[in-house]
């Protein structure tokens, strides 16, 4: 049998779930559930004002309205990330600036950050990748310095910290998927922390469809009606019924994960030792929160080589992430600065098979077929 490169799981009560929000007879949005996820979400971590929605696309595309950006605005964004992390900027006109990673990690190299920023700079994007922190200190200083809001995509960042403070927690706004290749996941799904208080209301609105109908239900006020702009970003409460589900686990998940990146970590730091891949080092701001485990190869060719190698002896690894500012779509657009770091990381980078039922066995699988193209 071939290993899987992910795999959806049941950690607990998710199923029950379901059927207790189809039973209470509330399965639209902002339910039960919904309550719960958040309440449990902001409790944990600290955060001020959670909001679930139905992607962390759309969390990101709130962002962009509630920071008004409009055209001739600029968002500085990583170009070694998923699409939507910039996408979300461009549906509302902005122009994305596209920076480059760090040469030892795929995060974003802030101390590059400073020379993009203009006076039309809105915000700077940063994405936590594979769960690792950005060096939050240096873009919250960017952003007092240059009055730029900081979106977190912490789309692979639940549970992991920044010298102690949870991610997403710290920019203006932080956002998380639920996608089922991630931690913790609803199939789809997403949340929207917002950590600036004055965006509140407002996020409120937005999601609600432009209407005050949150303030409604708590009685703030005695009619609901059209007061700004914004859109159906609640996911149904059938959707919250399985994320609260694997919150009740988040610990026991969160475990078995890390164990799994340990796992790895143990068995293919030989190769790494011996110069043959590359493990980036995790800085000591950072945590480990086993979102995914990757290395990075000498070459492109050497990287296609051993993935038609895992390939063909039943493992299923892959790569990610061709640069956007490479991408069709905004090639056109795009200033013309190289980024070679991020070509180094979609050129160079291998992901193995890490999903929450992943047994140690196969684990060792997949780290003795590395092992076997390097003989
Ligand atoms: C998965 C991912 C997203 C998108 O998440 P969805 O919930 O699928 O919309 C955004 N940014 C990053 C960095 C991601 O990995």
């Amino acid at each position: 049998m071939k290993i899987p490169f992910n795999k959806p799981y049941l950690a607990g009560r998710e199923i029950q779930h379901i059927v207790s929000a189809a039973y209470k007879g509330h399965i639209s949005g902002n339910g039960i559930f919904t309550k719960k996820s958040q309440i449990f979400l902001e409790e944990r971590y600290g955060f001020k004002h959670a909001l679930l929605t139905t992607s962390c696309t759309d969390a990101l595309e709130m962002t962009a309205l509630l920071m008004d950006i409009k055209a001739g605005d600029e968002v500085i964004v990583p170009s070694y990330t998923f699409v939507s992390s910039a996408n979300a900027y461009v549906l509302r006109g902005a122009k994305i600036v596209f920076a480059d990673s760090c040469s030892h990690h795929p995060n974003i190299d802030l101390d590059a950050v400073e020379q993009l920023i203009t006076e039309k700079t809105k915000a700077i994007v940063l994405v936590h990748y594979g769960g690792v922190a950005c060096d939050m200190d240096k873009a919250m200083a960017l952003s007092k310095k240059y009055g730029v809001y900081i979106v977190e995509d912490a789309a692979h960042a639940v549970d992991s910290y920044y010298k102690g403070k949870p991610l997403g927690g710290i920019g203006h706004f932080g956002v998380f998927s639920f996608h089922e290749t991630k931690n913790i996941s609803s199939g789809e799904g997403g949340l929207l922390v917002i950590n600036d208080s004055s965006f509140s209301k407002r996020a409120e609105i937005l999601w609600e469809k432009g209407t005050n109908r949150s303030a409604f239900f708590r009685g703030e006020v005695n009619k609901y009606g059209w007061v700004d702009i914004g859109s159906s970003f609640l996911p149904s409460d059938i959707i919250a019924a399985v994320l609260y589900g694997q919150l009740e686990q988040l610990d026991e998940i969160q475990h078995k994960r890390r164990l799994i990146h340990s796992q790895y970590d143990e068995l293919l730091k030989e190769l790494h030792a011996k110069g043959k891949i590359y493990i980036p080092e995790l800085p000591d701001y950072a945590t480990e929160n086993g979102n995914m485990y990757y290395f990075l190869v000498n070459s492109n060719e050497e990287r296609n080589r051993l993935l038609a190698f895992l390939n063909a002896n039943k493992v299923h690894a892959v790569f990610h992430y061709l640069p956007l500012h490479l991408s069709s779509y905004y090639t056109p657009f795009h200033d013309g600065r190289l980024l070679p770091n991020s070509k180094y990381f979609s050129d160079c980078i291998i992901r193995l098979p890490f999903f929450y039922e992943l047994p140690h066995d196969w684990v060792a699988k997949v780290a003795e077929t590395v092992f076997r193209f390097y003989k």
